[in-house]
């Protein structure tokens, strides 16, 4: 077997699935490694150090899609930029794609992928297991969109965010919310308390409240029980409408008084909630900053556009969509890392063995043989086939999947 390593077709995709030093693993493993030239460009990887390391460099990438036995990404093969061919036309039939693939997202590119009988597996499908952490790539790509979100937030207000005893005065250190304690969410709050500022965390899950707490933020969330609030994998679950209420009218409150709102709250298959009505903008202080994160899931505020920021009512909303992307070198250092893990679990003495009975090969499947193995997508598209109501949602719509439905929709953030 050998390992393809593909330049990232996305428009300003600066990441790259695999960096010289996971070359180097895969190499130990008895796995030759091809790189189409320029692939680790963007994240500061020259061609030389991915030869250092022991790949060979593809000039022509033609020739690496079509020689692909293996192919590793990040992004979801898209139509190739300079080869007049969609990328899952150009892989050859019976190989072995893993990337991002969001396959509620891309039914079509599915549909592609059983009829060219590629074997597909999506890294955003990896359980949320002890075992898996290593190849646990939306906490890595969270890690830096929670991150990143809090120095956007702050280059983009108008205040500090530290308290600052100057000559001129004392000024008022800033008050950030963030909404959603998951795993951008505490990283926002560990970067924003970094920062200096004063900073709440709200979830609906109360069993966050010691984590938000443990970085030296304050719990502000509601008083629902466990059980309402998350399923038996740890997710948020759609609440009640008397629970929505009670949690809406607290978080209204929590709104008014920050200075920056970084929101991240997503419920597994669903379109985000919807956490900052119009009304609860227009109450902010002029100057305020909001930074959604669930802006490729619709947001959780009703003013952000997805993939650019508006200013409403004096407050300047952000709706970025591939944030980790911002951060080339280390998103892509961890990606790396977690793609290289989960192939190394396929490969025994330098040879592909896929084992479907372990559990990690299993949920994060998508299409083999010719058939769709991750079963919220296949009922989809039989759904969508029987014309029903779940079947009918666009091929690019919000997932509408069983929410906690292991492998169900997740963000790459
Ligand atoms: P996520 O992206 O699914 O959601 C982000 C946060 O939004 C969650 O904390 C969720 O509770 C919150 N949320 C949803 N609806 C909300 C609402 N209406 N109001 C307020 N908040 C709302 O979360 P994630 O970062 O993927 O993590 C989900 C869970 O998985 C967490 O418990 C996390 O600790 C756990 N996790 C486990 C592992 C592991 O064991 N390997 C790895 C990563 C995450």
């Amino acid at each position: 077997m050998n390992v393809s390593v593909a330049k990232e077709s996305g428009v300003g995709e600066r990441r790259v699935a695999v960096t010289p030093d996971s070359v180097r693993q895969i190499r130990a493993a008895g796995v030759p490694v091809l790189v189409e030239s320029g692939a680790g460009a963007g994240s500061f990887h020259s061609d030389e150090s991915y030869v250092e390391a022991g790949a060979t460099i593809v000039s022509d990438p033609g020739a690496l899609w079509s020689g692909a036995e293996v192919l590793l990404k990040i992004q979801p093969p898209l139509p190739h930029p300079t080869l007049g061919r969609h990328e899952a036309e150009l892989l050859p039939e019976k190989s072995v794609l893993v990337c991002m693939l969001r396959p509620l997202s891309n039914l079509d590119l599915v549909r592609t992928l059983v009829r060219r009988k590629i074997t597909s597996f999506s890294m955003d499908a990896i359980p949320r297991t002890t075992r898996a952490q290593r190849m646990d790539a939306l906490s890595s790509m969270a890690t830096a969109a929670g991150y990143k979100a809090v120095i956007l937030a702050a280059a983009s207000a108008p205040r500090f965010f530290p308290m600052l005893v100057t000559a001129a005065g004392t000024l008022a250190p800033s008050r950030v919310l963030v909404v959603g304690a998951g795993v951008a969410g505490l990283q926002a709050i560990a970067t924003a308390r970094r920062l200096g500022a004063i900073v709440e965390g709200y979830d609906i899950r109360p069993a966050v409240k010691e984590e938000v707490e443990s970085l030296g933020a304050t719990f502000v969330g509601p008083a629902i029980s466990k059980e309402e609030a998350q399923d038996a994998s740890g997710y948020a679950k759609a609440l009640s409408a008397e629970a929505q209420q009670k949690a809406k009218d607290l978080l209204r409150a929590r709104i008014r008084q920050a200075d920056v709102v970084i929101t991240t709250a997503r419920v597994p298959g669903l379109p985000a909630p919807k956490l900052i009505p119009a009304e609860a903008v227009a109450e902010m202080k002029p100057g305020s900053v909001i930074i959604d994160l669930a802006a490729d899931m619709g947001g959780n505020c009703e003013l952000t556009a997805p993939g650019t920021e508006v200013v409403k009512h004096g407050v300047v909303i952000h709706g970025p969509v591939r944030l980790a992307g911002t951060l080339p070198v280390h998103a892509s250092q961890m990606y790396s890392r977690n793609i290289t893990a989960f192939l190394l679990l396929l490969v025994k003495d330098g040879n592909l063995v896929l084992d479907f009975k372990d559990d990690i090969v299993r949920e994060t499947c998508v299409t083999h043989d010719g058939e769709i193995h991750h079963a919220p997508t296949r009922q989809r598209i039989e759904g969508a086939a029987a014309g029903s109501g779940a079947g009918a949602a666009s091929s690019q719509g919000a997932g509408a999947a069983a929410p906690g439905t292991p492998g169900a929709e997740r963000s790459s953030a």
